[in-house]
């Protein structure tokens, strides 16, 4: 099969966008398309963790401005069946983004696609992917426009970053595993709200009652995101909530009956599920974001898994597209696949819907205080991954951990950071004295002045050992003192010879 494009991404949601730019950035052909004629409108992923950030400001998004049109995101106050408040500060003491931030989803988008446009690439929008077929050598993508004309795009991969009803998967015939909460509703606005506890600034309140759970989120602007997991009466009614339906439930289970919401906006109703594909990869056709897994979303974390999930698969396919081995993109799935599975994992022990029986005040207790660090996505990694290597056992950064931002020594002895040399898209190597031979695509770098933990602070390397730290910004390989130069073989299996 002849091939027109290198990547197809079909979707360009905040997961389609982020691949797009991935690979964009580093030159392969892509196009990205969407169905619909113009942006969805709508808050719905309003909670940016610390990784999201990071990894916006790694693919070169303006962070300054994005961070402009958000509140930060300070504490979350839990007030556990009557019990006494219970409030948990979010600030991560290590990294560029101590603080997490509310945004809307939509000018997560917009931020998105205009870094994508500024790499030379537009969204094809009313074009909806309705089939696809594949063989050895590429893939055959059907697109149907507005009008219901056609087009065949041929393609070497294709992505799916459909959201949770993807086409593509279902054609595909890859399996879908769904745990529904039955009995159980969200529902949901953004409005002004009376009557509720006075914020601090960047402050959540989250109830947790009888009858179900109360979220209570300051977004942009003033209005706040509220949202209510409860019995659910009704399970045939489709339509969205008033906004009296939803302040009567906010009353209730904040216990203020004068509490009065006003200026509504993006009312929603949804029933709650978590569901995982079986695989994230098939042949010449791979899943990310929604598509490969959905999480319900009183997580607040299903767009920000899902970037990761770009993110990792980004300069994969990139440099399986400039010849890599295609086992390479196995690693994408072997990776990310675990992630979903103890997000989801995590949500079905920690949910509290307002059916079955309650948690106690002691166990939310111990719950909230283990999730944060989680929530962040700091904590991922990927030590038992085929694509780190250990070769000696030094204290300190392992092969898998995420590589912090710390200053370094770059070329010619310049001062500069690890995320200006991974913005660049590369890898990076750091070693005490510099490294000889790099292959292109590998920049090296020495621990900022003398090696020493006061100054080297993550990257205080023992002369001769080195750390490799892949375009991701996880280590790939930790070598010790004399080592001969395990950086190129690991280089040589990853990306070919
Ligand atoms: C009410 C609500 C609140 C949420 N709150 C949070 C939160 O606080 N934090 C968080 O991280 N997440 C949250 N989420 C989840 C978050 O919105 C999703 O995880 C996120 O949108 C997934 O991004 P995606 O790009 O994978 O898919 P989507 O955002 O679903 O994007 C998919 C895109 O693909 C297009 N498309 C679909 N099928 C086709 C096709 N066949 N051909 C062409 N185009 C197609 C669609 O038009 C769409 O633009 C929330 C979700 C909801 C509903």
């Amino acid at each position: 099969m002849a091939s027109a494009t290198g990547v197809v991404v079909v979707g360009a949601g905040p997961v389609g966008l982020t691949l797009a730019i991935e690979l964009a950035r580093r030159d392969v052909d892509c196009r990205i398309v969407d169905r619909r004629g113009e942006p969805r409108p709508g808050t719905r992923g309003c909670s940016v963790w610390q990784r999201t950030l990071e990894t916006f400001d790694l693919m070169g998004l303006p962070m300054a401005d994005f961070r402009s049109r958000a509140v930060a995101y300070r504490r979350r106050v839990y007030h556990p069946f009557g019990e006494p408040e219970l409030a948990v500060e979010l600030g991560e003491d290590e990294g560029p983004y101590p603080l997490p931030v509310l945004i809307g989803q939509q000018e997560t988008e917009r931020a998105l696609t205009g870094r994508l446009r500024e790499l030379g690439v537009e969204v094809e929008r009313g074009l909806r992917a309705v089939g696809v077929e594949q063989d050895a050598e590429g893939v055959l993508l059907t697109l149907q426009r507005e009008d219901g004309t056609r087009e065949e795009a041929r393609a070497d991969w294709v992505v799916s970053a459909e959201g949770a009803h993807s086409v593509l998967r279902d054609a595909l015939g890859i399996r879908w595993h769904t745990t529904r909460f039955e009995g159980t509703q969200l529902v949901q606005v953004d409005a002004v709200a009376h009557g509720l506890p006075g914020d601090g600034p960047g402050e959540a309140h989250l109830y947790l009652t009888e009858d179900g759970f109360l979220g209570d989120l300051p977004l942009p602007g003033g209005r706040r995101r509220l949202f209510a997991a409860v019995a659910d009466p009704d399970p045939g009614n489709r339509l969205d909530p008033s906004v009296h339906e939803v302040e009567a439930y906010v009353r209730k289970l904040s216990g203020r009956p004068d509490v009065r919401l006003e200026s509504p906006l993006h009312n929603w109703r949804v029933r709650l599920h978590n569901s995982v594909a079986e695989k994230f990869r098939q042949g010449r056709c791979l899943l990310v974001g929604d598509a490969a897994r959905t999480v319900m979303p009183v997580t607040a974390q299903g767009m920000n898994t899902g970037i990761q999930d770009a993110f990792n698969l980004g300069w994969k396919l990139a440099a399986v597209v400039s010849g890599a081995p295609d086992a390479l993109l196995d690693t994408y799935s072997a990776e990310r696949l675990p992630v979903a599975h103890d997000l989801i994992a995590r949500t079905e022990r920690s949910f509290w819907g307002g059916v079955g029986t309650p948690p106690t005040a002691e166990a939310v207790a111990a719950g909230v205080r283990k999730q944060q660090r989680a929530r962040s996505d700091q904590a991922v990694g990927y030590r038992d991954g085929e694509l780190s290597r250990q070769y000696a056992e030094r204290a300190g950064l392992r092969a898998g951990d995420r590589a912090p931002q710390a200053p370094l020594t770059g070329r010619d002895g310049a001062m500069t950071t690890l995320y200006d040399e991974l913005r660049s898209g590369d890898w990076v190597a750091v070693a005490t004295t510099p490294l000889t031979g790099l292959p292109p695509g590998v920049r090296g770098a020495q621990p900022a002045e003398a090696p020493g933990p006061e100054t080297a602070g993550p990257y205080a390397l023992a002369p001769g050992e080195s750390l490799l730290i892949r375009p991701d910004g996880y280590i790939g390989c930790r070598s010790g003192p004399g080592q001969e130069e395990p950086y190129s073989r690991y280089l040589e299996e990853v990306l070919g010879g």
